[in-house]
């Protein structure tokens, strides 16, 4: 029912806004100092791939940006490549009792996340999602207690949270063999997420409490279910865990005050309900899924011709273009077809986007081109934003900037679905 999820539209973005605030709270530790020296489990600058052609392409945000699109990712966050162990906790309360077996909520989120991640990443990310308290996690006091609403900073309310949890969970867990927390608290806990989502996520948290030595300083909160009443949640409820697990890997939120308008559904950091969508290319390379020689760094001055291979197909060939304008902000370039985690795409082809790592999460860090302006897009599925469905560039179209002397033409597509595109340096 699309009336449904256009009729929730507006609350979300007003939950949205406020899980923003949250996010650049929280993520203040994030990046630099001595703390984060130590974190275990940082491996963003490790886990990128680049060459030295690729030095103008790693943006980077000033001081005062808090989570920033730039190059490499600091260190703080959780290791995006290789096995990667999510310790996940089913959580209830004495005023919100779990009702039906915890691992039926464990199975709302599992195995689609990790299938997502693996798709993804091309197989790069081996997400494994571990129970070792399967029965749900009683905490100590009530859930109107801990103070837990939308726009909730980590203290006091998130702080007593995790400090229950670690003492509930610490005779039968060992915190150190785990990279972050996934919470998925019982549904029945807080408001509807018609009405506000409360899900957050606290990432590079090195002032979070110490369980077994180490800081939980990378922890994904999941509250009531994101079902809109079309029937698709078996499907697509799962999906604001790999949106918050986004978080934990060092992403910003790509939407703002105004919802999804800056990057619609073309990543899931900018919409997280409804139809499966997959990440920009700028975020594959950032999490260290692509490689070197599939991310061109576009310096040169003139006209240059590259073969885009499809973004979500597995396999070698040119996945990204970046076109640095700055040392903070430059032109993405890439690929987009129906297949994949990509499934809402509605009209293929060069999807053109302007990075800003000097833009903070939920401050439009991220912007989408649209090749068709106020057409009200091609998409009829819901909760994907309409307008920029059919943002991507076709054969004989052209992305043009003209006071940067910047050029974007797609030339043409081969028998593989490979498209050539010309791109001019002024
Ligand atoms: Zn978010």
């Amino acid at each position: 029912m699309p009336w449904t999820s256009r009729r929730i539209r507006p609350r979300r973005v007003a939950a949205l806004v406020s899980v923003t605030a949250l996010t650049l709270a929280v993520s203040t530790s994030a990046g630099s100092g001595p703390l984060t020296a130590k974190a275990p489990t940082a491996a963003g600058p490790v886990a990128l791939a680049r060459s030295d052609s690729h030095g103008a392409c790693l943006i980077n945000g000033g001081p005062t940006v808090q989570m920033s699109e730039g190059l490499p990712t600091p260190n703080g966050y959780s290791r995006s490549t290789g096995t990667v162990r999510a310790l996940t906790l089913m959580v209830d309360f004495s005023d919100a009792p779990g009702s039906g077996p915890a691992l039926s909520r464990f199975r709302e989120f599992f195995p689609q996340t990790q299938e997502w991640f693996r798709t993804s990443s091309y197989g790069r990310l081996d997400y494994r999602p571990e129970t070792p308290i399967p029965d749900w996690l009683r905490m100590p006091r009530s859930f109107r207690s801990y103070g837990i609403e939308r726009g909730a900073p980590f203290d006091p309310g998130y702080r007593r949270l995790v400090q229950d949890i670690v003492a509930a969970a610490d005779p039968r867990v060992d915190f150190r063999a785990y990279d972050f927390l996934n919470v998925l608290v019982t549904p029945n806990a807080g408001p509807s997420a018609l009405d506000t989502v409360l899900s957050v996520t606290f990432a590079g948290n090195t002032d979070a409490p110490v369980a077994d030595g180490v800081p939980v300083a990378n922890a994904s909160f999941v509250y009531s279910r994101q079902d809109d009443g079309s029937g698709s949640y078996p499907q697509t409820g799962y999906r604001v865990l790999p949106h918050e697990n986004g978080h934990v890997f060092g992403l910003p939120d790509l939407y703002t005050q105004a919802g999804g308008g800056a990057v619609g559904h073309w990543d899931i950091m900018s919409e997280d309900w409804g139809a499966d969508n997959d990440l920009l290319g700028w975020h594959k390379w950032k999490l260290g899924w692509l490689d070197a020689a599939q991310v061109d760094c576009v310096t040169e001055r003139g006209t240059t011709q590259y073969t885009l291979t499809p973004l979500a197909r597995p396999g070698l060939g040119t996945k990204l273009l970046f076109v640095p304008l700055s040392r903070r902000t430059g032109y993405a370039v890439e690929l987009r077809t129906h297949e994949g985690n990509d499934e809402s795409v509605c009209r293929p082809g060069v999807l053109v986007y302007r990075v800003d790592a000097n833009v903070d999460t939920g401050r439009g860090p991220v912007r989408v081109y649209d090749s068709h302006p106020d057409s009200g897009g091609c998409t009829r599925s819901p909760n994907v934003h309409a307008e920029l469905s059919d943002a991507p560039f076709t054969t004989g179209e052209e992305f043009r900037d003209p006071r940067r002397g910047v050029r974007v033409r797609v030339e043409g597509v081969d028998e593989e679905g490979n498209v050539r595109v010309g791109v001019t340096r002024g």
